[in-house]
């Protein structure tokens, strides 16, 4: 499986820049995880090649790029994109989005191939299938219904917590996924911004370590991600001091193969 967080923004030598603003995740050039920068981002083979985009939760750093990533492709696509969602975020996507006001709302519009989006709903904790992979759906602990997402194909599985605060089913499901290959979990605010990362359900890095210790192989490797681009240096120091096993910060345009 293959696993690629597009960057979000560029640095002032216009190359990609390691700061995460917004969360993509494209698995195998052909799936995404969250679409916070989909279509700024992605390259032109995946643009042609992704129809399904898979949502952890609608806030906008996950969103942002999907309502373009749709425009730019209006009249091109001969099958719909499909946005994988619980109900209560395609109820939020289509009021708050897709409501004519923000952006079109795509659901109601074809092009001459036919629809151009089609909502395909999950359940919070449910399994399904996307193309070649099993997607093990867990709610995490978020300011709004969230989900981490376990991704498996025939050969292995990773898991991501998308955006969450302590939590427990995540790390359970972790436990009992027999061909995990790694973790990528958030890490969103430093230790002194406790008050911010407990009200908004983020963690920091010592609230992190505990969380952590949760996990029962420790030899799994830890891919750090979401880390607030402004506080990114604090964040990686203090997560280096807290000398978490395994631990590597996710580098941003990096493809990893497991
Ligand atoms: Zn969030």
């Amino acid at each position: 499986m293959r696993i690629q967080f597009l960057p979000s923004t560029i640095d002032s030598d216009g190359k990609a820049s390691d700061r995460q603003h917004l969360m993509t995740v494209v698995v195998d050039d052909c799936i995404a995880v969250d679409a916070g920068c989909l279509a700024m981002s992605c390259s032109d083979q995946q643009r042609e090649s992704i129809r399904d985009v898979i949502l952890t939760h609608p806030h906008l750093d996950h969103i942002a790029g999907l309502p373009i990533f749709i425009d730019d492709l209006f009249a091109q696509l001969k099958e719909p994109i499909r946005i994988h969602a619980t109900r209560e975020m395609i109820e939020i996507l289509e009021r708050d989005i897709f409501n004519w006001a923000i952006y079109p709302r795509f659901s109601e519009l074809s092009n001459e191939y036919g629809p151009v989006v089609e909502y395909i709903e999950f359940d919070r904790g449910s399994s399904f299938e996307v193309k070649h992979l099993r997607i093990q759906s867990v709610a995490v602990n978020h300011k709004i219904s969230a989900n981490g997402f376990v991704l498996s194909d025939e050969g292995s599985s990773i898991a991501i917590t998308g955006d969450t605060a302590e939590t427990d089913e995540f790390w359970r499901i972790c436990n009992s996924t027999s061909d995990l290959a790694a973790i990528f979990v958030e890490c969103a605010f430093p230790n002194e911004m406790s008050d911010l990362s407990i009200k908004s359900q983020h963690l920091s890095p010592d609230r992190l370590r505990s969380e952590l210790q949760k996990v029962k192989n420790k030899e799994l490797p830890i891919y750090i991600i979401n880390l607030k681009p402004m506080y990114r240096d604090s964040v990686i120091e203090q997560l280096i001091a807290a000398e978490i096993p395994n631990l590597n910060i996710m580098k941003v345009g990096n493809v990893y193969t497991f």
